[in-house]
């Protein structure tokens, strides 16, 4: 017999239910903020936002993308001319070595195209569950889990969400709660958020169109971690 999903879950099934059409409301053009044309692009440039934010990669792909155009153009790269052409964005030598081992497994396992699978694409080298996720959910419209990253992070737990810190775990208990189809929509919603009102510092909760189902608003106001009402 199936397990009758215990009141804690419920309450949250419930929250989430709640909060999804507003933010769906509020935040209309929610969408992945990495700009790309193709599947390999989108890979490209997660691999580059590591520790980087999503415009300084814009700005580097904006370029990158008219120099490399195949996985073989990434897999045959000179080292030292893609880490000039990455630099920018950080942790050069690792990300060129990443995106050189990467395309080269595409040319060897796939032909030199993008695989639509979670196991084939966390099997590509320097490609891990988020990258994945987030290349399935955006490049190819497959909902197959839930990015994790440190906005989503955040506010699942200020929303009650999650216990967890470990974006596995926080993965695992958001899957229940939102319904699969908008999966890769709940990251995007979650970013905006975070972004616009939900700081990690002076969150501006007296203005959150969420407040009243979010179980950490009025904590957060009153311990003086939020925004004042009036500023
Ligand atoms: S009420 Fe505050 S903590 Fe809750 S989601 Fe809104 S801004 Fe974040």
């Amino acid at each position: 017999m199936p397990r009758r999903p215990g009141k804690l879950s419920t309450e949250r099934s419930n929250r989430v239910r709640a909060i999804l059409p507003i933010l769906k409301k509020t935040y209309p053009d929610s969408k992945c903020s990495l700009n790309f044309r193709t599947p390999l692009q989108l890979l490209v440039a997660t691999i580059l936002s590591a520790q980087c934010t999503d415009d300084r990669v814009n700005i580097v792909t904006k370029d990158l993308f008219k120099k490399y155009k195949s996985a073989g153009d990434f897999a045959n790269a000179p080292t030292e001319e893609l880490e000039r052409d990455i630099q920018s964005t950080g942790f050069y030598r690792n990300k060129a070595r990443s995106l050189r081992a990467m395309a080269q497994s595409l040319l060897d396992q796939h032909a030199g195209a993008v695989p639509k699978t979670m196991e084939e694409l966390t099997a590509l080298a320097g490609v891990g569950r988020k990258t994945a996720n987030v290349v399935l959910g955006n490049a190819f419209g497959i909902d197959v889990g839930i990015v994790v990253d440190t906005h989503v992070t955040r506010l699942s737990q200020r929303l009650g969400l999650t216990r967890h810190t470990d974006a596995v775990k926080i993965e695992q208990d958001l899957v229940p709660l939102v319904p699969q189809a908008d999966w890769t929509l709940w990251s995007h919603l979650m970013i905006s958020h975070g972004r616009a009102v939900c700081q990690a510092r002076k969150p501006n909760c007296p203005q959150c169109p969420i407040f009243k189902d979010c179980p950490s608003g009025a904590v957060l106001i009153e311990n003086g971690t939020a925004r004042p009402a009036v500023e």
